[in-house]
């Protein structure tokens, strides 16, 4: 390790304040010093302060995140489109000379436009009008005689065809032969105080000052090298070798994040003391109690939570199931194991309606087999406090549930011998880390309803074994889904209120607007009362996750009871709310959800014998949206919605926020490249075992990913 870093000092960006001096003196002799991928950008030399604090602001300070800031599209400068005569969805490149220029003002908002026209040869073949609103700068640098590129989609407005906001930039004769014209030309993302043109000009001149020697690759067997593959993504020869290099470069990408998921997966199947297993007396009681016969899936997983929790390493397992398949008894189950064998038992959910709504099954399950249940949520936060710190002196091996509140508790998770996560995408791997680092070290099993698509599922959660419920509890009623535009409300109406004649109940959702749960709240509450009113006498209750917890309790409960015949809420009943009278389910702005969201959704219902009925309202008017619901309405298996969503969405939304603690990918396409995910794991497999520490020279790359994650989830962690 020592010899490593000597040959390869790293500069990680927490430690370059100290090092610099000492590294220019070092170089001084040198024509040109090493640059290494983690050279700090100031260390090049020439760029220029107030580039650096923008690429600062991008986040990039080191020269392999110069030349990891990948374009986000070319353009054949070699070759342009013709000017559009109409208007169209397609985007053009077009090159072009400004004419006349003019300025508009309409009460505060001022315009900007330039007529821009083709020339070919001498002759002027085709004219279009750029416009731009309250945009000052933009008038400094198109004037008059100058030569554009423009990128943007035509419109019309009015009679004449117009591109509103194109992206532009202005050419000189100076850039034929140079890295802006006449060629393939980069576009990469660009920020505050750095344009395109600057990005791609500092991009060209690393690219070409780069010592590749000192860029260890990782893969060494693979026939194109990193180098190679970053020419090719930044200045293309030819638009097909794009793609090749980008495979490259997600290969590596996903090697990364591989390398970390396969250290965490063998830190997290630690040896641990007690191996656990009972005589299972309460086991057989509880299943004996159930009304109903567990599933073959059901069985298949049980039995695998019973082998890992019996072997000599802790369990850590991922169980999946679309909604309704049956998660809860599975848990229950190992929780029994683990209360069975001495020892106490958590559960946490995201919400505190779902909570709720398993302290009661475990009450009603577990308490007739003289096994104290207890709810810990924020609601109840004082007085179950004191009731777990009772528990936890009498080292009770009792059953906890609770939401959040459980992870600052740590009277609660005092002697846990297992910790079940439910709904667990709703958690980052931080709390899931926390619990599963409880001094106990406690078996894991986290559960999810959304279906993973496998290749996902191999990266995000590869830390975890697998189990899947594939199967339905048979007796269900089927569940029907219709996705249809806003004009069909009365007749969606009229339905619903058969079905609440004939004793049904149902859910009507409104979306989150601008990821914000205030305004779908008041959407909701602004709702109620039309909704009331159309489905008079059937009495409708609004719930939604900015009410106190006590008022989201009593709605629930008075739903639950059947008291309240219709819920108006929000996205707050997409987990694990299981009322089986629930028949209907209206979803306002459906087009607003993900497909995989929208499934979750549905889940509510079909969970009872009666037939269930989904309605999707599409309310944008736009076709694309309607063929995207029309999704839901052919398929009901969640590992197939979830995949259309991948490919509709990209993996980018679907990873989220940094939940994951990994890094973000920036080049992979999770859908087109799922072959990369098993040669990544492969791969990272092969590579610790070799070198469990990462020392050799050539997985330095790797190392510092390491070190930058681990400091990452030690710095963010709680
Ligand atoms: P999810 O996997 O979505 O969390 P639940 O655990 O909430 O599903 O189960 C949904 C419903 O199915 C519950 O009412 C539960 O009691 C019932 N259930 C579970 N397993 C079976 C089974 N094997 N046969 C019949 N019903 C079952
Ligand atoms: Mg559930």
């Amino acid at each position: 390790m020592a010899s490593d870093s000597q040959a390869q000092p790293k500069l990680s960006p927490s430690t370059k304040a100290k090092l610099p001096k000492k590294l220019k003196k070092e170089k001084q002799p040198a024509a040109l010093p090493p640059h290494r991928p983690e050279t700090a950008l100031e260390e090049l030399g020439w760029i220029r302060r107030p580039q650096l604090t923008a690429l600062g602001k991008l986040g990039i300070t080191t020269l392999r995140g110069l030349l990891e800031h990948y374009p986000r599209r070319h353009e054949d400068r070699k070759r342009f489109d013709h000017f559009p005569d109409t208007e169209g969805d397609r985007s053009f490149c077009l090159s072009g000379t400004v004419g006349k220029t003019t300025f508009r003002r309409f009460g505060r908002m001022r315009s900007f436009e330039a007529e821009i026209e083709e020339v070919e040869g001498s002759v002027l073949s085709a004219r279009l009008t750029l416009r731009w609103f309250n945009l000052f700068h933009v008038q400094k640098s198109v004037v008059t005689g100058t030569r554009l590129i423009i990128y943007g989609k035509p419109r019309l407005r009015g009679k004449r065809l117009c591109m509103e906001h194109p992206e532009f930039e202005v050419v000189t004769e100076e850039d034929r032969q140079s890295i802006h014209l006449d060629r393939i030309v980069p576009i990469h993302p660009a920020g505050e105080g750095i344009s395109v043109r600057v990005i791609r000009g500092l991009i060209h001149r690393a690219l070409g000052e780069t010592d590749w020697s000192v860029w260890i690759d990782p893969l060494q067997h693979q026939e194109t090298d990193w180098g190679t593959a970053l020419r090719n993504i930044h200045f293309p020869e030819l638009l097909e070798t794009l793609e090749p290099a980008r495979r490259e470069l997600a290969l590596r990408e996903l090697l990364g994040i591989q390398t970390l998921v396969t250290i965490r997966r063998n830190e997290a199947r630690r040896p641990r003391g007690a191996a656990k297993s009972s005589r299972g007396d309460l086991l057989s009681h509880f299943l004996q109690s159930l009304p109903f016969a567990l599933t073959d899936a059901q069985r298949k997983s049980i039995a695998m939570i019973h082998e890992d929790m019996a072997c000599a390493h802790r369990m850590h397992r991922l169980l999946q199931g679309d909604v309704g398949s049956g998660k809860t008894v599975v848990a229950a189950v190992a929780m029994l194991t683990a209360v069975e064998s001495g020892h106490r038992a958590i559960l946490m959910a995201p919400t505190q309606i779902l909570a709720e709504q398993h302290f009661r099954n475990f009450q009603h399950w577990l308490e007739p087999l003289g096994i104290p249940v207890e709810l810990l949520t924020g609601a109840r936060k004082a007085k179950s406090t004191s009731q777990a710190r009772a528990l936890s002196k009498a080292r009770h091996p009792g059953v906890v549930i609770g939401t959040h509140a459980l992870l600052h508790n740590e009277s609660a998770l005092e002697g846990a011998g297992i910790v079940v996560i439910d709904e667990q995408h709703k958690f980052g791997v931080l709390q899931r880390t926390h619990l599963a680092n409880s001094p106990s070290a406690p078996d894991v099993l986290v559960m999810t309803a959304t279906p993973i698509p496998r290749t996902l599922a191999q990266t995000i959660y590869g830390d975890l074994d697998l189990s899947i419920l594939d199967e339905k509890p048979p007796g269900r009623g089927t569940l029907r889904t219709a996705a249809r535009t806003s004009e069909k409300l009365p007749e969606i109406i009229t339905y619903l209120t058969g079905q609440l004649e004939k004793g049904r109940q149902a859910y009507v959702v409104y979306p989150l607007i601008e990821e914000s749960e205030k305004l779908a709240a008041k959407a909701a509450e602004a709702e109620i009362t039309a909704w009331s009113e159309r489905l008079a006498p059937f009495p409708c209750k609004l719930l939604h996750g900015r009410m106190s917890a006590e008022e989201k309790k009593a709605v629930m409960e008075s739903f639950v009871q059947g008291h309240t015949k219709v819920l108006v809420t929000t996205s707050v009943i997409e987990v694990g709310v299981d009322v089986p009278n629930a028949t209907f389910l209206l979803v306002e702005n459906a087009e607003r959800f993900g497909l995989a969201q929208l499934h979750q959704l549905r889940g509510r219902i079909g969970r009872g014998t009666h037939t269930s009925t989904c309605v999707l309202l599409e309310g944008s008017g736009n076709p694309e949206a309607m063929e995207r619901l029309r999704i839901l309405e052919k398929s009901s298996d969640g590992f197939v919605i979830a995949e259309e969503d991948l490919r509709l969405r990209g993996s980018g939304d679907i990873l989220g926020t940094a939940q994951s603690g990994l890094p973000p990918l920036r080049i992979t396409d999770l859908y087109r490249d799922a072959d990369l995910i098993s040669m990544a794991c492969r791969e990272a497999e092969r590579i610790l075992t070799a070198d469990p520490s990462l020392a050799q020279p050539h997985h330095a790359p790797l190392k510092q990913l390491r070190v930058e994650y681990a400091l990452r989830l030690a710095t963010t962690g709680g």
